[in-house]
């Protein structure tokens, strides 16, 4: 990362000039990646700028437009230049794309590899709207698409076709832990892009670039804005792969607000603070599951009892919140009185907000390559950054409420 004291505003910021420095921690990383206050009145953050058109003073200078760093709202503004640089820090990329939402991060980065007659390995844990993605956008379009086993890997299927390798680890809902070295460099020895949607770790605890991964992705929505009101999605792409999805994004036509893109950098500023405490509140209340008649299993890589353990011992250097367990068989009368009466756990979709979650889920119907029949009722967990303490009794009382 580079702290900038250039006084020129204007002068292009080059993508390599956001490479993160060598030796900085990831907490002194995130309090200074993106900022130029000699730019901005010496203020701390970045300004909100609301801008679609952007003037130019002389013919000249609008005949060069091409090559200014702000020239049109949809292109972008410092604002959202200043949110791209803090993540192309954060993961060590060449460049990042912003998107209006996770969902869209994913979809350009399916869409960007796709055409006729390619094939496509998706993991068979992807998070949903993955999968609907592929099943009604890229397979009309003629792309064809297999599922792998997380935990098994790619080798048996993988082509000379093969133009993309879908990686998410842990796997949504279930947990799995891929090899994501093994998976990456089989790609790679094939001639294949490889995607990892990364929002699990935040970019804080995996750093897939690092790994041979060639494009990581975010919900924004999740831990880097960290409190449950922007709707966001980054693509950090490595060296070779900014430019085609960053013109593949400008020419769909996506772009971010000023607004949105504030609060996730507001919310970056304090990313790694909180994932400490995600980590450590998550696995307690993980351990405490664990040891509960009623749970009868817990999917949490960093328990030492999980099979990912080893491959999340290896690549990650923490955990976050978000986690799975199985009741035994409940009745749903009973399972509305356990998840009705619950005070510090909120029931809705999405994750990596401040407060505690809890969900039912159905992994099965998002599986067509592999079996999910846990003998109980899966549930999904996001441990807050309220005190485990509390946490763990509310779900004690919720568990009692289940007799
Ligand atoms: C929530 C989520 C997304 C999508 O993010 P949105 O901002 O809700 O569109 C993508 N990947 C994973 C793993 C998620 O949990």
């Amino acid at each position: 990362m580079t702290v900038s004291t250039s006084l020129d505003a204007d002068r292009p910021l080059e993508a390599a000039e956001a490479a993160p420095e060598r030796g900085l921690s990831m907490d002194t990383l995130l309090c200074h990646a993106g900022r130029h206050p000699e730019q901005h009145s010496g203020a701390v953050n970045v300004p909100v700028f609301h801008a679609s058109t952007i003037l130019f003073p002389t013919l000249d200078a609008l005949s060069a437009k091409g090559e200014a760093k702000v020239r049109y709202g949809r292109r972008g503004t410092p604002t959202t230049h200043a949110l791209e640089e803090a993540v192309t820090a954060l993961e060590g990329a060449e460049g990042t794309v912003l998107t209006p939402s996770g969902a869209m991060a994913i979809t350009i980065s399916l869409l960007a590899h796709a055409r006729p007659g390619a094939h496509f390995l998706i993991p068979d844990n992807v998070y949903g709207p993955c999968r609907h993605a592929c099943t009604e956008i890229l397979q009309p379009m003629g792309v064809e698409v297999s599922y792998y086993d997380p935990t098994v890997g790619i080798d048996a299927l993988i082509r000379d076709e093969t133009a993309l390798v879908w990686l998410e680890a842990p796997g949504s809902q279930t947990f799995e832990m891929p090899d994501l070295r093994a998976i990456a460099a089989t790609a790679r020895a094939r001639g294949a892009v490889t995607v990892i949607d990364n929002t699990w770790s935040g970019g804080v605890f995996l750093r897939p670039l690092e790994l041979g991964i060639d494009i990581s992705l975010q919900a924004g929505t999740k831990y880097l804005c960290g409190h449950s009101d922007v709707m966001s999605g980054v693509i950090a792409c490595g060296t070779g792969h900014h430019t085609r999805i960053r013109d593949f994004a400008a020419r769909l036509g996506a772009c971010v607000g000023p607004d949105d893109a504030y609060l996730v950098l507001r919310g970056m500023r304090t990313l790694s603070v909180r994932l400490r405490q995600h980590h450590e509140a998550g696995l307690a209340v993980a351990r405490w599951l664990q040891s509960r008649p009623e749970v009868k299993r817990v999917m949490h890589p960093g328990l030492p009892q999980d099979p990912g353990h080893a491959l999340w011992q290896r690549d990650f250097t923490g955990a976050s919140g978000l986690f799975g367990f199985v009741l035994h068989p409940v009745e749903r009368p009973q399972l509305a009185r356990m998840l009705d009466g619950l005070k510090l756990y909120g029931m809705g979709s999405s994750w990596g907000g401040f407060e505690s979650l809890l969900i039912p889920t159905d992994p099965a119907k998002l599986r067509s390559a592999t079996d999910w029949a846990p003998g109980g009722q899966s549930m999904r967990i996001h441990v807050g950054l309220e005190d485990p303490a509390d946490l763990i009794a509310d779900l004690e009382a919720g568990l009692e409420r289940l007799k």
